[in-house]
């Protein structure tokens, strides 16, 4: 109301324009709210690891409490194996080679990621699931899956390790509340962009919600989408040369899970850096990923 009471004062608006004032309100919020909840991401700026990827150390936006965080990942797991056992009762591998190799493999991993998960408290879970999807997940607190349709792609437990890996890095750099965080952004400049659009006639108003809409989805979700992959390369391999599996491995394993792409693609290929990215990554990361095996595991890898 404050801005129609210009209108007495003879400052009379032309109807039907935009209210630049109502974006400006609402996006010097977005900008407080963002600017007052940056969080160090883990490892991207951990002193033995930057000199080699010195791009890599950000903050990131979050706010939502770790407790709730893992509850709801919590939450999620126990719905989706449910769904995946009301499929199929016997989803949920119980035994065999490929349940021992995921077991394991997950336990190096989460011994591996034990410095920086410490205080994060994960209550590691890791299930194989029986289907067809080339797929793999690692919810907020640690909770785990692999499936089945992904074990042709892996083909060896250096490349499970790998995709094990890069699933339980997003967890660990929070990337899932770190979404959450900047759907709260995109909602409140939104709220902004739809009221300084309410003098508008309808069809300039979904105009321009349209452009927002592109922008926001092309110029903030996708490239934070982008980089929130990257990150999880570059985390996972750590752990992965941490808990001894080959991280030579892991270029191989992104090519084998790009060809596999086909009609169906997993669930990793939506929002991916390009596949020449990738690969340009995993060279400029080869030789920390190859120092930390070599310190930590007893037969060494020569260069
Ligand atoms: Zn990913």
């Amino acid at each position: 109301m404050v801005f129609r009471s210009g209108r007495t004062r003879g400052t009379r608006r032309r109807r039907g324009g935009f209210r630049w004032q109502i974006l400006l309100l609402f996006a010097l919020g977005a900008g407080a709210y963002y600017f007052m909840n940056q969080k160090q991401v883990p490892y991207v700026c951990d002193g033995r690891y930057t000199e080699y990827a010195p791009d890599m150390c950000r903050k990131q936006l979050r706010t939502m409490a770790l407790d709730k965080e893992k509850k709801l990942g919590l939450q999620s797991y126990v719905q989706i194996l449910q769904d995946e056992q009301s499929r199929n009762p016997r989803a949920i591998v119980q035994g065999g080679q490929n349940y021992e190799a995921v077991q394991k493999i997950g336990a190096d991993i989460a011994r591996a990621a034990q410095e920086e998960a410490a205080e994060l408290d994960f209550d590691w879970q890791f299930n194989l699931v029986q289907s067809e999807q080339a797929n793999a997940f690692a919810l907020p607190g640690g909770y785990t899956a692999v499936y089945t349709g992904l074990l042709p792609i892996a083909q060896n437990e250096d490349g499970l390790a790998v995709v094990m890996g890069h699933e339980v890095a997003h967890a660990l750099a929070r990337h899932g509340a770190e979404r959450m965080a900047q759907q709260n952004i995109q909602k409140i400049v939104g709220a902004g962009v739809s009221l300084g659009t309410g003098g508008m006639d309808f069809g300039a108003q979904r105009a321009i919600m349209g452009v927002f809409g592109g922008v926001s989805q092309y110029g903030f979700a996708l490239p934070f989408s982008r980089k929130h992959e990257s990150e999880a390369d570059f985390i996972g391999l750590i752990l992965v040369a941490r808990a001894c599996y080959d991280p030579r491995e892991a270029p191989k394993l992104w090519d084998r899970m790009g060809q596999a792409g086909g009609a169906k693609p997993p669930e990793f290929q939506s929002t991916h850096p390009a596949p020449e990215t990738r690969v340009q990554n995993f060279q400029k990361w080869m030789p920390m990923a190859i120092n930390i095996y070599n310190q930590n595991c007893p037969d060494k890898i020569r260069q």
